[in-house]
């Protein structure tokens, strides 16, 4: 008789995106003919730039023939490719080698598939709110109880508030894995050098190991601010990072990204080099490797072209967020976020509930934002809105919330 993984029960019901349709639905039902304009969802709208475009080309024509075609490459990504990770993280500082870099087709993938080279009696700490894959992940690997308002039951939230300007205290007690997203999702934060490093040390000190999301580092337009967790001094024995080239490069469609594990990481029972040998035999034996026409792609990004012109276009988004900030802001509306990140988180007026103010917004401007509250129990009376989307799009949900919105 076949089981089922027992812990996949405990999962809260996949609430937030399916419960933001149910109520537009609803919504749309009930007033038909009415537009809305969407600035819930994180996905990239703007075509992929031309010299992308080329290198992506360029990756089908060397499958037309013979002295190009490939088949399988090895599983952590063709060696060029590895090769320019690996630079352009050391052109700010690092010192990764291209036998560190792990290429692959999503950074969510890697966030949920990274746990698995750990025990299951590792405690896990979280941002609260965060990226939902980081809990989820861990729920199904049995690391956790059950639910209720307050999280799940063992693990271990960092509330993320106004208060700490939405980057965590250390934990108070041992943990053992901590999840770190900077530039954040959903709260638009960047983490300072010197906040990554109190968690530096704190790995260090407790061999913990951070688990560091950046998929949205270039987005980080104050040069103070670190792109990468090794920036900081000693974090190559403490932190493994994930990136992506969805929000850079408009990649969310065509999946491709990396995850960092330095051999220098070590764990309580691991020594230099075993995470990384770990890593890699996870990858060869559940993994073929990306596309090797979209690998082709990812160079292109990479290229001197490709900087400019995906450059170009997270400024274009970065504009989006910042008509966002200022258009709220003339509601008197508080908002934090938005400027070295795609995503303006506001602080719900009147302490409206996030979903109180989902249906006031979704009603009286016609605009779907994503309530705070299903990112974790601290974005409880915050919302979401994204950057994402086409100018025109941007300017009249802006502008329907400038004259509609009653406060
Ligand atoms: C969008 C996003 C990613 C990227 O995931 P892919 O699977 O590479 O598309 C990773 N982390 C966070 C926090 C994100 O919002």
């Amino acid at each position: 008789m076949a089981k089922i993984n027992q812990n996949y029960q405990k999962l809260s019901a996949g609430y937030l995106f399916p419960e933001i349709a149910r109520r537009t639905n609803l919504f749309l039902n009930e007033n038909p003919g009415v537009q809305v304009m969407r600035l819930g969802i994180g996905d990239t709208t703007e075509p992929i730039v031309p010299s992308v475009i080329d290198g992506l080309h360029k990756g089908v024509d060397d499958l037309g023939a013979v002295d190009s075609y490939s088949g399988y490459g090895p599983s952590e990504g063709i060696g060029s490719l590895r090769q320019g990770i690996a630079e352009f993280y050391n052109e700010n500082g690092a010192s990764i080698d291209a036998s560190e870099v792990f290429v692959s087709d999503g950074a969510k993938s890697d966030s949920a598939n990274i746990q698995g080279i750990f025990s299951e009696d590792c405690v896990v700490a979280v941002q609260d709110p965060a990226y939902p894959v980081y809990v989820d992940s861990n729920v199904i690997a049995g690391r956790t109880g059950l639910s209720d308002e307050n999280g799940y039951k063992g693990l271990v939230y960092m509330p993320c508030t106004e208060e700490n300007g939405f980057f965590p205290e250390l934990p108070k007690g041992k943990v053992d894995l901590i999840y770190l997203c900077s530039p954040n999702n959903p709260t638009g934060a960047v983490a300072t050098k010197e906040q990554l490093k109190t968690f530096v040390d704190y790995a260090r000190e407790h061999k913990a190991i951070i688990l560091f999301d950046s998929a949205y580092c270039s987005f980080i337009t104050d040069p103070a601010l670190p792109k990468s967790i090794y920036e900081i001094e000693g974090a190559s024995e403490c932190a493994i990072e994930l990136n992506s080239f969805s929000k850079t490069a408009g990649f969310t469609g065509v999946r491709l990204a990396w995850t960092i594990v330095p051999k220098a990481c070590v764990a309580e029972d691991a020594r230099a080099g075993v995470l990384h040998s770990l890593w890699t035999r996870r990858q060869n034996t559940f993994f073929n490797g990306a596309s090797n026409i979209v690998q082709s792609g990812g160079l292109a990004v990479l290229s001197k072209e490709g900087r400019v012109q995906t450059g170009n276009q997270v400024a274009f988004y970065l504009e989006n967020a910042s008509i966002i900030n200022e258009g709220l802001k003339g509601k008197g509306i508080t908002t934090y976020g938005g400027g070295n990140a795609p995503y303006v988180w506001l602080k719900t007026p009147n302490d409206l509930s996030s979903w109180e103010f989902f249906d006031k917004l979704l009603n009286e401007c016609h605009v779907v934002g994503t309530p705070g509250s299903g990112f974790g129990p601290a974005g409880e009376g915050f919302f979401r809105l994204s950057a994402f989307g086409h100018r025109e799009n941007v300017e009249a949900a802006v502008s329907s919330i400038a004259n509609n919105l009653e406060i």
